[in-house]
């Protein structure tokens, strides 16, 4: 998108290099998944790629061979696949190359991974592996979502295993499970829900678990249109988490005797949340990550009724179990995988006898434990520089350019999206994306 941008809002002609290495370009991991029952999160209306034309989806969605004909308020409100938004880019890629054409951009798609990059004199060396490396004059991070981190345990021989799948969005991770014994996921959001959906769509019979730390369950969209404003009109630029955390039980408190869960609360403060992570202490964003992050996550990031009904019914047949624990080890053996656990709820240790497991944990953030690549190699040298929570790289708030290990601007070197986590917390969404991308392409163009 900040390339779109970029040739939408340019009137001069100028060479564009994307290089990215996976097949799926334009899509991501995101909007190129193996399967149409993999839903977006978010309701058609509210997923424009455009943050000045707000029904730019939807509009398009509706032109699609699928869904003419549909009521446009019923469709703004529903959960279409994540497929029909990767076409939705596509198309949009399409166009921008077309534009591309037409004011003489020079537009360069490059299948590579890359793996360094260096300061020159008036720009960036980029390293790449199968082919010469690329300069430019200006250059932007956009790495998006890393795999999971591996859990670490003592004997790490499982993260080798052809029965540990580390990636999670790829089908193989669901293909042919063995039903003998159940397969375990390590994870209980959003990405735990599609896995159990690609195995049932595979055809897969066995049990299924999800351990997760806190084990929660994930909610649905139980109060859809509902608007709540009494709890925002509270907030201000001085407020504390502790405050925080006292306004909304007040307002949990009021709500519940109405019959209504805690949902519509954290969506009423959705459009602040940036402002409310900038404005909280160091000490009180360790404090939300180590007590409240899980609790805030299952409220905020839930699934259409419709899906949580099909997870529940699994759960009544016994097909799907949530556990709350923490691994301590996995031994692979020849018959299957052993995971020791320690079950919180039950406080003791227990095992599992696994067919495979997948790891549903999401993006890592911290660039120390990444391997080897263009973010760690920055890092090495000192061109970027992680936040103090590890979930992203430090920027300047207004122009996204990366600090370095001085906390100076580099200057020409940008980042957005999945790496401005530590700035911004809520910063993965097409809702922050679409922003930030338009930002920076008028930036960028500024510059040029
Ligand atoms: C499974 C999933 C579902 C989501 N669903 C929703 C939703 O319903 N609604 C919503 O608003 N948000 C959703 N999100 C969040 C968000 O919209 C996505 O994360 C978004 O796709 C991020 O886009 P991106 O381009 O920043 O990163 P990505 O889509 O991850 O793309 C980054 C690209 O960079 C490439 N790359 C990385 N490193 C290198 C390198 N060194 N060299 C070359 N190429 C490299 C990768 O191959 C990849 O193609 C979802 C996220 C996930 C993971």
């Amino acid at each position: 998108m900040v390339a779109v941008n970029l040739i939408r809002m340019s009137d001069a002609p100028f060479r564009l290099v994307i290089v990215d290495c996976q097949k799926n370009r334009g899509k991501g991991i995101a909007y190129g998944s193996y399967s149409d029952r993999h839903l977006l999160n978010v309701p058609c209306g509210k997923m424009s790629a455009f943050p000045d034309d707000p029904d730019h989806f939807l509009n398009w969605t509706l032109q699609q061979p699928d869904y003419q004909g549909i009521d446009r308020s019923l469709l703004a409100g529903a959960f279409v696949p994540r497929n029909v938004y990767g076409a939705y880019l596509k198309d949009l890629w399409h166009e921008a190359r077309m534009a591309a054409q037409g004011k003489k951009i020079v537009l360069e798609e490059v299948d590579d991974q890359v793996v360094d990059l260096d300061k020159t004199v008036n720009g960036f060396a980029l390293q790449l592996v199968g082919r010469p490396g690329v300069h430019a004059d200006l250059c932007v991070l956009a790495t998006g979502n890393q795999l999971p981190v591996d859990p670490r345990v003592a004997n790490m021989s499982y993260a080798s295993d052809e029965r540990y799948f580390r990636n999670p969005w790829c089908k193989k991770a669901v293909e042919h499970a063995d039903s003998s014994h159940p397969v375990l996921i390590l994870g209980n959001g959003l990405t735990m829900v599609d896995t159990v959906l690609g195995l049932l769509e595979h055809h897969h019979k066995g049990r299924i678990i999800a351990l997760s730390p806190n084990g929660f369950n994930i909610l649905p969209h139980r109060h859809p249109g509902l608007q709540y404003s009494a709890l925002s009109r509270e907030i201000s630029a001085t407020t504390t988490l502790n405050e925080l955390v006292g306004l909304f039980n007040r307002h949990i408190k009021q709500i519940r005797r109405l019959g209504i869960s805690a949902e519509p609360l954290v969506d009423s403060v959705r459009h602040m949340s940036q402002q409310l992570w900038q404005q909280f202490s160091l000490e009180e964003k360790r404090k939300f990550l180590a007590r409240i992050r899980h609790l805030w996550g299952v409220a905020r990031h839930r699934i259409p009724l419709h899906l949580h009904d099909k997870l529940q019914q699994l759960r009544i047949d016994g097909q799907l179990t949530t556990i709350a624990g923490r691994i301590t080890d996995i031994n692979p053996t020849d018959a299957h995988l052993l995971v020791r656990f320690w079950d919180v709820r039950a406080g003791q240790s227990k095992t599992l006898e696994v067919s495979r497991i997948i790891n549903c944990t999401g993006p890592q953030t911290d660039i120390d434990k990444m391997e080897q690549g263009v973010l760690k190699n920055a890092q090495t040298k000192g061109l970027i520089t992680q936040d103090d929570l590890k979930l992203g790289i430090e920027v300047c708030p207004s122009t996204l350019n990366v600090l370095d290990s001085g906390g100076q601007p580099v200057p020409a070197l940008f980042t957005l999206g999945n790496n401005l986590k530590g700035l911004f917390w809520e910063s993965t969404a097409v809702n922050e994306l679409r922003s930030q991308a338009k930002n920076l392409a008028q930036h960028l163009l500024r510059g040029m």
